[in-house]
């Protein structure tokens, strides 16, 4: 396992022949074991173009979702740093949970193909279908207290949005808090869930859903979901998406948690804001009202200017904001 990931490593990262023997003398492996790990490779999709004096070369690299894909891609201190993935399963939240309880450490990442019972918030549910899109949880343990969680969803919206940029040169927007976007129409949902023992965090999971290589979006969604590959014309490798998000994610994380607020990240995140300067509908639970979205504060909540001309900051907990005419 880590030889073939570790091959697939240096086979990304040359672009160029690698002879046998050199892979030989590295792994201290005999020609032929290398050789049936460039087989193996080649029945999950790689093409390997295998050249006699000259070696091995990855001539493509497929949208391969798979633990060996994503271990011989992430580099990260601790954000993937455990990594689990799952052709199926039922929801990656609930997955990581069970980790955390089980102990597993902070930045261990569950990742599935497929969502049998993909979750969004409010026990809404998260279309989740196999070999198109991303869909992964990472388990926190904050040190900090229960109330600043909050602020995780965003840095990661961020991420997201960071990381679409980076990878697939792509420019989406957020709907705050939770939703990343493109043209009107949501590209990815978030999800953390907590769990809290007395006044401390136990642990906390992101849960991340992105929609990257959908061609046909499901019926119940089509009104106001969309995906990376709908917008741009451009399939997406998914794995190394999803590197790229963990990647800006653990940068995100640690100024986060340096600071205990978004200050090193409103502006950046007031860029990517689809609502800013714009008439904005708050669904709030205790009554609804209208007002012009202005940006976000440290604390991650919503500056929304009332009708008095006052400013009304917004919690991102139980509300849901709309744009006066649609989604957005
Ligand atoms: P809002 O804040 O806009 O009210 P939400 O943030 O509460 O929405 P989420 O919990 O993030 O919504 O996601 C659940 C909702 O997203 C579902 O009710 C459904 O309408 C929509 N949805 C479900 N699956 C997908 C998908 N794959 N892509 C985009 N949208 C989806």
């Amino acid at each position: 396992m880590a030889m073939k990931s570790e091959i697939l490593t240096f086979l990304r990262e040359s672009g160029d022949y690698i002879s046998g023997q050199e892979l030989c003398d590295h792994f201290h492996v005999s020609r032929t074991a290398v050789w049936k790990v460039m087989k193996q490779l080649q029945e999950e999709g790689y093409v390997i173009e295998a050249v006699r004096n000259r070696g091995y070369m990855l001539v493509e690299n497929p949208d391969v979702l798979s633990l060996n894909e994503l271990k011989s891609r992430i580099r990260n201190r601790w954000a993937g740093k455990e990594i689990y993935f799952y052709e199926e399963t039922g929801s990656t939240n609930a997955d990581a949970k069970s980790l955390g309880e089980a102990g597993a450490p902070h930045g261990t990442v569950v990742v599935a193909d497929k969502q049998n019972a993909g979750r969004g918030r409010r026990g809404r549910t998260w279309e989740s279908p196999a070999g198109k899109d991303i869909y992964f949880t990472i388990l926190l343990r904050p040190e900090f207290p229960p109330d600043k969680a909050a602020g995780l969803t965003l840095a990661m919206a961020l991420s997201v949005v960071q990381a679409i940029g980076a990878e697939c040169s792509l420019e989406a927007g957020i709907k705050w808090p939770n939703d990343v976007v493109m043209n009107g129409k949501k590209i990815c949902g978030i999800l953390t869930e907590m769990s809290v023992e007395r006044d401390y965090i136990q642990h906390v999971v992101t849960g991340v859903g992105i929609n990257v290589n959908l061609e046909v979006m499901p019926e119940e969604i089509r009104e106001t979901a969309t995906s990376l590959f709908l917008e741009s014309g451009k399939k997406t490798a998914r794995a190394a998406l999803l590197q790229a998000v963990l990647k800006k994610f653990e940068q995100n994380y640690e100024k986060y948690a340096r600071d205990l607020d978004m200050s090193s990240m409103v502006a950046d995140y007031d860029a990517c804001l689809v609502n800013r300067d714009s008439q904005v509908r708050i669904l709030d639970p205790k009554g609804e009202w209208e007002g012009i979205a202005r940006g976000i504060n440290a604390s991650g909540e919503l500056l929304v200017e009332n009708q008095a001309g006052e400013t009304v900051m917004v919690y991102a907990g139980e509300v849901s904001v709309r744009g006066l005419y649609g989604y957005v």
